[in-house]
């Protein structure tokens, strides 16, 4: 039941904001680890962390502390001034990385959509000399800007605002002999993700980023990993690609990097690192003080409270739970870690979020028939299982209310 004061919210939103998110169903109030409270006094526990973002939950005591430290000092510096925390978290990103600046360089953005489009610019410039087109994979999700937008495989949303100016060549993903046809000697570089998130965290076959790895070494051509919804230890690993054995060329960030701040990142690795020469890119509030800050007690806290290893658990206390669920409206579950969709046996998505939220669960309706389940890394096993227990009740619900 939508509660009053939130009805009134959603009211003066839909007459106030631009009508591109439709309404959002939920008013938030207050935040408390993986739980939160809306205008009208209801709890929900949060399983989708503002879409894979708020990787320590709401209201961590380590990303408090960061955030109003920084901001007692300045809150913001431009690019015309340098600031330690900012160096201090591209030196963290490449430790994670297994890299060091001798051979890896970090930007900073405010979005994932910006990362793409630093890394786009920065391939271009890279190895865009007697090279004329990108490839990209269909399904695929890496941004709303028009650079980023080029690349994003579903038509639905990029068709109205093209043409971009670019030639993108989108291929079906997972399919690596359609990689190994596309990606010629005058290809630009490839954007792919680990696993695509938007397209309802679907994961290739195995073997994939490394025979799009091959490919791109075959032919001089350039990887771009988006890790934006992938990265900062939602699988189990920092970055997903390190399970895989492969390294890319480029990586972004995001998402998850701020817990809650906003924050990008495009990390160019080998001579990728320093492509860009001086003026060949920038922004104002990139590296922002308090972003950064954010970022770095995100890093420190995952490691400090181990909270890799917590996702793998809670992650399995979900997936196998849901896969031992039998219920006619559910077939399975995908993804890794705390990034996961269970699938329905037809398009009631919409309903399972409803129903879901009523039970007290922020799902989210991802695709018609996928509910992905995203949930901040500090998720406990208790909550994980909390979770399973009321799902078959809310899919009888979703079903009695279609
Ligand atoms: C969310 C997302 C983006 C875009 O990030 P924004 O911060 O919304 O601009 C790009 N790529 C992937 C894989 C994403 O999940």
């Amino acid at each position: 039941m939508t509660g009053p004061k939130t009805q009134a919210l959603r009211e003066r939103f839909d007459a106030a904001l631009m009508p591109n998110y439709g309404t959002p169903p939920v008013a938030f109030a207050s935040g408390r680890g993986c739980r939160v409270t809306d205008l009208d006094g209801a709890e929900y526990l949060d399983l989708i962390a503002g879409i894979a973002v708020s990787s320590l939950g709401h209201a961590h005591p380590a990303l408090i502390e960061a955030v109003s430290a920084q901001a007692t000092r300045f809150a913001h510096s431009s690019n015309l001034f340098l600031h330690e925390p900012e160096v201090e978290l591209a030196e963290k990103l490449l430790t994670l990385l297994g890299r060091q600046s001798t051979d890896a360089r970090v930007f900073f953005s405010n979005s994932g959509t910006e990362a793409n489009e630093a890394a786009l610019k920065l391939v271009k410039r890279a190895n865009g000399e007697g090279r004329s087109y990108l490839v990209a994979t269909e399904d695929g999700f890496h941004g709303r800007t028009m650079g980023a937008l080029a690349l994003t495989g579903k038509a639905s949303i990029r068709e109205p605002f093209g043409p971009f100016g670019m030639d993108v060549r989108f291929v079906p993903y997972g399919d690596a002999e359609a990689m190994r046809e596309a990606v010629g000697p005058e290809c630009i570089a490839v954007f792919v993700e680990p696993a695509q998130g938007e397209a309802g965290v679907v994961p290739p076959p195995a073997g994939y980023l490394r025979a799009v790895r091959e490919a791109c070494d075959a032919t001089g051509t350039l990887l771009v990993l988006d890790e934006i919804q992938s990265g900062i230890g939602r699988t189990g690993v920092w970055f997903a690609h390190q399970a895989e054995g492969v390294v890319p060329d480029v990586l972004t960030l995001a998402k998850g990097l701020g817990g809650g701040l906003p924050i990008g990142a495009c990390v160019g690795i080998g001579a990728m690192g320093t492509a860009f020469a001086k003026g060949d890119h920038g922004s104002t509030f990139g590296g922002n003080p308090i972003a950064v800050a954010a970022a770095l007690a995100v890093l420190t806290t995952i490691e400090r409270d181990d909270l890799m290893t917590n996702a793998v658990k809670a992650g399995q206390v979900l997936s196998e739970g849901i896969a031992e669920l039998d219920h006619p409206l559910l077939t399975g579950v995908r993804g890794r870690g705390l990034w996961l969709a269970a699938v329905l046996a037809e398009a009631a998505a919409p309903q399972v979020q409803a129903a879901a939220q009523e039970a007290g669960f922020l799902v989210n309706a991802v695709q018609p028939d996928a509910i992905r389940i995203a949930p901040p890394l500090i998720l406990t096993l208790e909550e994980a299982r909390s979770f399973v227990t009321a799902l078959p009740g809310i899919l009888d619900a979703a079903r009695e209310g279609k």
